[in-house]
């Protein structure tokens, strides 16, 4: 490419881009490598500056900035949440994000990541099951079958070996759309008609529905000896999906408490009622699952660690050839201090050209 040496450019992947990478590397091994690498991160927790995510309410729904960094690399998610989206057909969440090198804060990576999300929402709620949920584990439940469920749903067929669900949304819509798109999956897929059906024979659930009020999309009553439960679409105050004596009988686990006590379903519980970081039981510091019994709940809200892994992960597979464009992100000027000096190099090009 010819340019002015003025540019350094920056490499950037659109979602045609992003489409193409799941394409030619394949769904489930993205969801599968994404898993290790959240998990291997996680592992490595100290390492990263963390902060609860800036969030900006509104009556609609929430825009969210998502930050994090270690000693090499730092990242941030631009996301919002908007339920009420899909009834003036947009999408309840989208996103963006950009990787910089910690060295020269200049960015490495520009990225889409409304698709990325959901990969790596996808493959945390997978990491976590294999985790925590009974090893034999064949079915479960998805609630909610809106834009993450697909990604769900293979990414527990993946990397937990999970491959019967059992499908609910109050829209029915929104299954039969689910099964049609996961046809040729290999994965068996029935339609139920309520939750309590669906529920029939889970052994883990994952409830990923989008109301910005305090649902109750699990009762108590549906939840039997040895759940493990992913509740990934209670993740803003006031937007809950478990009862809240479900979580007094659980043992729960999140990301980051700092966050999740403010955005999860245990928003609903004494600030002091105790969890489980999910990296404690990566690195074997704590146990997760004990008995065959145990109710376990993934309270999952999201956080910045996952987004960094899946940046991670996207610039591994840039610099491997995945498909990418360069873009004109940063005034890079020979002389450093010399920043007026290029607008007047530009009138100097514009006139001579005119
Ligand atoms: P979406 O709007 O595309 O789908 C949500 C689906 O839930 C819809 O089909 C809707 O009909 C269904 N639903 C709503 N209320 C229901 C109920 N009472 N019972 C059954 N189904 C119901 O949204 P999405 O992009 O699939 O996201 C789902 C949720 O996951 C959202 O709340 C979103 O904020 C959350 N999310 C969480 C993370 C995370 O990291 N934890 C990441 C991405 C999205």
């Amino acid at each position: 490419m010819n340019v002015p040496s003025d540019k350094a450019l920056v490499p950037f992947v659109s979602v045609e881009d992003m489409l193409a990478l799941i394409h030619r590397h394949g769904i489930r091994n993205c969801l599968a490598e994404l898993a290790d690498m959240i998990e291997a991160d996680f592992k490595r927790w100290p390492a990263f500056d963390k902060t609860p995510r800036v969030a900006s309410h509104s009556k609609a729904g929430v825009i969210e900035l998502m930050p994090t960094s270690d000693s090499v690399d730092y990242t941030f998610k631009f996301v919002n949440g908007h339920p009420s989206n899909t009834k003036v057909g947009l999408q309840t969440v989208t996103a963006f994000g950009v990787l910089a090198s910690v060295e020269t804060g200049y960015p490495e990576l520009f990225s889409e990541m409304t698709l990325l999300t959901a990969l790596r929402t996808a493959a945390t709620s997978a990491m976590v099951t294999r985790a925590l949920a009974p090893r034999t584990a064949q079915t479960a439940a998805i609630i909610g079958n809106g834009a993450q469920s697909e990604f769900q749903i293979l990414a527990l067929a993946s990397v937990c070996g999970i491959n019967e669900f059992r499908l609910f949304d109050i829209e029915s819509s929104a299954t039969r759309r689910c099964i049609a798109n996961l046809e040729g999956q290999s994965i068996g897929l029935t339609a139920c008609s309520s939750i309590e059906e669906a529920m029939q024979g889970a052994e883990v659930v994952t409830t990923c529905t989008a109301d910005k009020s305090y649902q109750t999309i699990l009762t108590d009553n549906l939840v039997g000896a040895g759940l493990h439960i992913n509740a990934i679409g209670g993740d803003c105050p006031g937007k809950t999906e478990l009862h809240r004596d479900i979580l007094l009988r659980s043992e729960i686990f999140v990301e980051y408490p700092e966050q999740t006590r403010v955005e999860g379903d245990i928003q609903q519980l004494d600030p002091d009622h105790p969890v489980t970081e999910l990296r404690q039981v990566l690195t074997g510091e704590q146990p997760g699952r004990t008995s065959v019994d145990q109710i376990t709940v993934f309270d999952g809200v999201g956080f910045a660690v996952e987004d960094f892994s899946a940046m991670r992960w996207l610039r591994e597979k840039v610099a491997q050839g995945a498909p990418s464009e360069m873009l004109d992100l940063i005034a890079d000027p020979d002389d450093p201090r010399d920043l007026f000096g290029m607008t007047k190099r530009f009138i100097h090009r514009a006139e001579q050209t005119a």
